[in-house]
């Protein structure tokens, strides 16, 4: 196909303000393209060379795509920016440049060998794949190339692509519905396909190839739509949605995470379908020690990890990934736990019409947990009791509360339905002062902390019991010193069981005669399944707990165990702290 006739199809786009009528010039022109060139066409009316998950990125600018102009039409650089600033649109300067262009017998050139859609389209990838040493010329000359043979309108087309303003406002969907009329297939079975391959270039070369839709599979590698969940606010609602049972699970916070095994290689795709695994390699090496399948698709969410206690940080922790230079050191300071929840193929076998719980067992099978990657933490609820003290515990561990599904449903790609229920709270709250707290028990430390302890287990004092009960148990705040300083200050109270006045659901790993006071702070008091202050207080079976608890560095020795913070103090201050609205969806 000429170059010229995806131009003039272009052109007649941009300026029709009727979407039926963008749809009918797409129909003729993705008929008149045939199978051989309707990827290429596809791919470049939407502004981009491959599926955006590939990463093909032009690597060119406004400056360079006019050196390139320069290069083959003579004109100065300096006049093309003034052109450039002028017109405010490098393809009108670029249209421009090249109908005024200065070097003979160009036009004879361009009509002698017009370009055809390969030319410019093979060309403009080897521009994107030119690197290293001298990719920049390369890129100038490939592109000076084109434009040296390209008409004035199609280099202005050609300029805007490079510079990626297209903006054609042709998207994923105008083109399905242009492909269904233009080849006679359903859209429904489109959309099918597309949730499975979301790859507009392939699915197009599909239909105009007659090739049936059922089969296109999943193919790992490319990534696949993503279930999405519905939100209600109580359990009873949410199993009465679900048919009277879930699978409850944690809602980790942290990045969905689609993972693809295949070819020898792991890929990690995000929830926009965007290629992350240069964000994550400690993760691809985890996944290629937990998962055996050779060849698989799995879900999961990647939530960062305080490196020396393991517990759950805030999701705003895994921005340090966002930063290409950041991530080798990243990987130190924010480490990461992945937490599998959904297996969708596995060795060629598309798992997503099986029920839940299958794929539940299937995924079991194929991962073993690891240090890095666990299985996301669930349980089959079949009436509301229950769900509530699930909820609170996930989310006085770091969770933001739970994802109910339905046990027999499929995975529906792409689909918000109501076999995926979220329960999360509307607003959060945050802890509005310190609390005093005695040490009570601790737990061995890892890594660096081996040897040490690496996390203590806290308590209030209610005088009315003479009794210590548990808040949290903390691990971050300490510096290598107040570690030091607290193995040795501990040790005189070492005891070899719990002590008789701590009340403790906990298993610590050594217990103390309660003496030493610490200050502690936290995001938020939380209610608790896991904590014995104030338990029955605000809700049956559940406790007020400290939710992201750190040491604020203060040693109360000012204070005796007696004189440190009392559970009626916990429940006022739960009562007071500041209501603030949860992040917005
Ligand atoms: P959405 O993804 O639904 O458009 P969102 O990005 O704001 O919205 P939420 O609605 O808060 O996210 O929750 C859905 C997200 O929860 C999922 O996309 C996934 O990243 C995350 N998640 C955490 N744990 C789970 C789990 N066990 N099962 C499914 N999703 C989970």
């Amino acid at each position: 196909m000429l170059f010229g006739e995806l131009v003039k199809a272009l052109a007649a786009i941009e300026s029709t303000t009727q979407r039926t009528v963008m749809v009918k010039i797409l129909v003729s022109l993705l008929k008149k393209a045939g199978p051989g060139e309707v990827d290429r066409v596809v791919y470049f009316i939407l502004g981009d060379l491959r599926p955006p998950w590939e990463g093909v990125e032009l690597g060119v600018a406004e400056k360079l795509c006019l050196r390139a102009l320069s290069k083959a039409t003579g004109a100065s650089v300096r006049d093309l920016e003034a052109l450039y600033k002028r017109t405010g649109d490098v393809g009108e300067a670029a249209r421009r440049a090249a109908a005024q262009s200065k070097r003979p017998g160009l036009l004879a050139l361009a009509q002698q060998r017009p370009l055809e859609v390969s030319d410019v389209y093979d060309t403009l990838l080897k521009v994107a794949r030119a690197a290293g040493e001298g990719a920049q010329d390369m890129k100038v000359s490939l592109l000076a190339s084109l434009f040296a043979r390209a008409s004035p309108d199609e280099a202005k087309y050609i300029a805007r692509f490079v510079v990626g303003k297209l903006r054609l406002g042709v998207a994923d969907m105008t083109i399905i519905e242009a492909l269904s009329e233009a080849f006679g297939v359903s859209k429904e079975a489109l959309e099918r396909a597309y949730r499975v391959r979301p790859d507009m270039g392939y699915l197009a070369r599909h239909v105009a190839e007659r090739r049936p839709l059922e089969d296109v599979k999943i193919a790992p590698g490319t990534p696949i739509l993503p279930m999405l969940a519905q939100r209600l606010s109580s359990p009873s609602e949410i199993l009465s949605k679900l048919g009277g049972a879930a699978v409850c699970e944690y809602k980790y916070d942290g990045e969905r995470a689609q993972i693809h095994i295949g070819g020898g290689l792991v890929k990690v795709f995000s929830r926009r379908l965007e290629d992350i695994t240069h964000a994550y390699p400690d993760v691809v090496k985890a996944v290629r020690e937990a998962v055996t399948a050779s060849e698989a698709v799995l879900e999961g969410e990647i939530v960062a990890v305080d490196p020396d206690t393991g517990d759950m940080l805030p999701f705003q922790e895994l921005m340090h990934r966002k930063r290409k230079h950041e991530v080798a050191a990243a990987m130190e300071t924010y480490p990461v736990v992945l937490y599998l929840f959904d297996v969708l193929y596995v060795n060629g076998r598309d798992l997503t019409s099986e029920p839940l719980i299958y794929r539940r067992v299937a995924l079991s099978e194929i991962a073993r947990e690891t240090e890095k990657v666990q299985i996301a933490k669930w349980r089959v609820f079949d009436g509301p009791d229950g769900i509530d003290t699930f909820f609170h515990e996930a989310i006085s561990l770091g969770a933001e509360g739970l994802i109910c599904k339905s046990p027999a449903s499929a995975y529906e790609m792409g689909a918000r339905g109501w076999n995926w229920i979220k329960y999360k709270r509307d607003y959060k709250s945050e802890m509005i002062d310190t609390v005093d707290l005695t040490v009570v028990g601790a737990f061995y430390g890892r890594g660096k902390r081996a040897g040490l302890y690496g996390a203590f287990l806290m308590a209030a004092y209610d005088p009315g019991t003479d009794a210590f009960y548990t808040v949290c148990k903390v691990g971050s705040g300490f510096t290598d010193a107040d570690l030091k300083k607290l193995y040795d200050a501990l040790q005189p109270y070492r005891i070899p069981h719990r002590h008789p006045r701590v009340v403790s659901k906990m298993e610590a790993d050594v217990w103390f005669a309660p003496r030493v006071v610490l200050e502690i702070i936290g995001a938020e008091i939380t209610l608790s399944p896991l904590h014995t202050c104030c338990l029955g207080a605000v809700r049956p079976g559940v406790g007020l707990a400290i939710r992201f608890p750190r040491f604020t560095g203060r040693y109360r020795t000012d204070k005796s165990p007696e004189q440190a913070t009392t559970p009626a103090e916990m429940l006022e201050l739960y009562r007071r702290q500041k209501k603030v609205a949860a992040q917005a969806e």
